[in-house]
């Protein structure tokens, strides 16, 4: 089922302990749609400045990544991020967030965009979530990231947007952040009891241990694909998000049950890994799908254990 994903089209300045980058290309909607490419036609909706180089666009393309709805804005500046990570890359500070072309955008989406049957909501202003969404009245499967500074800044835009889909995806820290619960599966569970409407599928993103999957009556979790090396986390919950959402548009057809949701999240992490390898979008651009496949067979058979014989316990 063709995608479409509403969210930031930016260009990152980026330092982690193991080099930096002044300007790459990054943004939300980016990282997932070049994840979700493997497995749908995604179409982008988002504007970029003067700035925005047609390189980008060109290689979005080459990726079969739809662009007719990015909108080039006269005048403008494409969205900028600056960011510094920490020793051990589990911190990341934001030195700047320039909203540029985003300020004021009203989204107009082609007919190819408003007929998708996926939407992604990712991370950007909850009010632009809120307009795409209404665009897409009739999308059989729905979900939405966003981030800390929108919890703080626009809660209850946020409360609507999340209210209207059927999958949140979010870091655990901004979901206690959102629900004020310290525990992570009661913070999943308050959400999908919010509803109806609400949604009935809370990720929870972990970084580097993983995430974990809440439905109103299971759980699931997967560790981080082990690498013994990571050079830049930046996008890495959109790559997650872009694998996770794309297996789920590809294999749906009418629901979506737990294995198919557990197969999905073997994909998002295994695309996230590999984003981390390198700078933005550096590792990801020359990506083939069979490595992709191996990882998640490499991650089935590293999560897989019998529980038989159970222990003989004293007590
Ligand atoms: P992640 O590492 O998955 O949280 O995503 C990082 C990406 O999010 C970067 O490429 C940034 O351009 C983008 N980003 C950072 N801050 C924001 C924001 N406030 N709204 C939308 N996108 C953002």
């Amino acid at each position: 089922m063709p995608i479409t994903v509403v969210g930031s089209i930016a260009y990152d300045a980026v330092r982690t302990p193991f080099g930096e980058r002044e300007r790459m290309l990054g943004g939300a909607a980016v990282h997932f749609a070049l994840a979700a490419s493997f497995f749908e036609e995604v179409s982008v909706v988002g504007p970029v400045g003067d700035d925005f180089e047609e390189q980008h666009l060109a290689m979005l393309s080459d990726r079969g990544v739809l662009v007719h709805d990015v909108e080039r804005i006269a005048g403008g500046e494409t969205f900028f991020w600056k960011g510094e990570y920490g020793w051990d890359l589990n911190s990341r500070e934001t030195l700047d967030t320039r909203l540029g072309v985003f300020e004021g955008f009203q989204p107009k989406l082609s007919e190819r965009s408003r007929e998708s049957d996926v939407l992604f909501l990712a991370n950007i202003q909850p009010s632009l979530q809120l307009q795409v969404r209404e665009q897409l009245p009739h999308a059989r499967f729905t979900a939405l990231d966003s981030m800390n500074l929108w919890i703080d800044v626009a809660r209850e835009d946020l409360v609507r947007a999340i209210e209207g889909v059927d999958c949140l995806i979010l870091n655990d820290a901004e979901l206690r952040q959102l629900t004020a619960k310290p525990n992570l599966v009661s913070a999943a569970r308050e959400i999908i009891s919010w509803g109806p409407p609400a949604p009935s599928v809370i990720v929870a993103k972990q970084g580097e241990y993983g995430a974990a999957l809440v439905t109103k009556d299971s759980f699931f979790a997967l560790p981080a694909y082990p690498l013994e090396t990571v050079i830049d986390p930046t996008g890495a919950g959109d790559t997650f998000a872009g694998g996770f959402v794309g297996y789920i548009a590809a294999h749906t057809e009418d629901d979506w049950g737990d294995e198919l949701l557990r197969r999905a999240m073997a994909h998002g992490t295994a695309l996230a890994s590999f984003n981390v390898e390198e700078f933005g979008t550096e590792r990801i651009e020359r990506l083939a799908g069979e490595e992709i496949s191996a990882r998640v067979r490499e991650l089935s058979e590293i999560t897989s254990f019998s529980g038989a014989p159970l222990a003989r316990l004293q007590g």
